[in-house]
C-alpha cells in the first residue's frame, strides 16, 4: 500500500476502486488484527452502479 491511497480492480464487477487512508479508516470495517502494526480493513466495492464485492486491505497504524 502507497502512503495515503490504495487501489484495486473489482474482480466481480470490473469497478477500478480508489480509497484514500482517511476513507478507508471512515468506511472500512477492521476485521483482523496483524499485531500491533497492521490491520485488515472490509471495503465495500465503490461502483455506483451497486455491487456487494468486498475486498481486504492492509493498512499500516500509525501514530496520530
Ligand atoms: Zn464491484
Amino acid at each position: 500500500m502507497s502512503d495515503d491511497h490504495e487501489q484495486y480492480t473489482c474482480p466481480k464487477c470490473g469497478y477500478l476502486n480508489l480509497w484514500t487512508r482517511a476513507e478507508i479508516l471512515q468506511r472500512g470495517k477492521e476485521e483482523i488484527y496483524r499485531g500491533d502494526n497492521e490491520v485488515v480493513y472490509s471495503l465495500r466495492c465503490k461502483n455506483p452502479q451497486g455491487c456487494d464485492q468486498r475486498m481486504r486491505i492492509a493498512v499500516k497504524r500509525r501514530e496520530k
